[in-house]
């Protein structure tokens, strides 16, 4: 059941690249894909490392980085422990494209690259290990999708509030404009945990499950009081 799409872009991907230019023409750079596996092993080790500070330790060894093109822009797999994230240079030009809109008409490759770099190598990186936190304490098959997704975003907020604020307020702005702007999918007098929960397979493919994961973020980064990276893994059960 949770197979389907876990992270926070992929419906957006999909839909850029249905509106065309899904043909790779940047050539992968096997020098910047080098560079992503050293900055994304630092990244793990960083979070592996702050979960020991806190005073954890985790069963199963740090996930296997893969730097491969995926289309979510990031994804934990519990069956095999692997952590996959993509290279800028290894995207289709359908995924970059995303970056683009993001920052609008006039974009640069170099603002396109920065906003990916926010996204996809920070904020989804570390929800991805959250997700490996979960798995760590044998939860990835328990709880239910928005508990999974949820606590996932809760560990990453509470990472980067004691790490690095500026990539929760850039996220904010990014989740705010999606939840304002996007169509709310839940039905009049509906609860929002309980609809997800239902209809998890039916939203993946669709920008229902986006309006969701930028619901559940903005959920995680207003939390009061605001739980410590501590209290964030010790809740995961
Ligand atoms: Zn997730």
């Amino acid at each position: 059941m949770l197979k389907a799409v876990r992270v926070m872009f992929a419906v957006a991907a999909a839909v850029v690249m249905c509106a065309g230019a899904s043909a790779q023409s940047v050539k992968v750079d096997a020098r910047e894909v080098e560079a992503t596996r050293v900055q994304m092993t630092a990244m793990r080790d960083a979070f592996v490392k702050a979960v020991h500070d806190a005073g954890f330790t985790c069963p199963i060894a740090a996930p296997k980085l893969l730097i491969v093109d995926v289309p979510s822009f990031g994804s934990y797999e519990p069956s095999t422990n692997e952590l996959k994230t993509s290279s800028w240079t290894q995207m289709t030009d359908g995924e970059r494209a995303l970056f683009h809109k993001f920052m609008g008409p006039n974009s640069t490759d170099e603002m396109a690259r920065a906003e990916f770099e926010d996204g996809a190598h920070h904020w989804v990186f570390v929800h991805e290990m959250g997700h490996w936190w979960q798995e760590c304490q044998k939860v990835s098959n328990v709880l239910k999708p928005y508990a999974l997704e949820f606590g996932a975003d809760r560990i990453a907020a509470a990472y980067w509030k004691e790490h690095d604020p500026s990539v929760i307020e850039h996220q904010r702005a990014v989740f705010e404009a999606i939840v304002t702007r996007w169509p709310n999918p839940v039905p009049e007098g509906q609860n929002a945990e309980a609809y997800f929960n239902i209809n998890y397979e039916q939203l993946g493919p669709t920008p229902g499950y986006i309006w969701f994961q930028a619901h559940m973020c903005l959920k995680a980064y207003d939390e009061k009081p605001a739980p410590s990276f501590a209290q964030a893994l010790r809740e995961t059960k």
